[in-house]
């Protein structure tokens, strides 16, 4: 299933960040925030608090794990 989102969402995958912040640093909204659990690595996994995206895709870029970080901007489908 999925529907299509009027508001940007970004998902981080826990599993394949390594906590390095810069996500979190880079959003200009900062709507992101790192979890104080941590991910089968032992690292703090940076999570989307769940509101204020704007899709800019900023932390996408600046993240250096290229499966960790999706945006979904508004307009898209989302999977459910
Ligand atoms: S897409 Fe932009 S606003 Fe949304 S979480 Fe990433 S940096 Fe922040
Ligand atoms: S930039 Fe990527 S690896 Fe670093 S904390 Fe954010 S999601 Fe995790």
């Amino acid at each position: 299933m999925s529907r299509v989102i009027d508001q940007a969402i970004t998902v981080v995958s826990a599993e394949h960040c390594k906590g390095c912040s810069l996500c979190v640093i880079s959003c200009p909204q900062e709507c992101l925030g790192l979890l104080t659990s941590f991910n089968s690595r032992g690292y703090h996994p940076a999570h989307y608090r769940g509101e204020g995206c704007t899709g800019c895709g900023m932390c996408f870029y600046a993240c250096p794990e290229p499966a960790a970080i999706t945006v979904y901007k508004k307009g898209a489908e989302y999977p459910d």
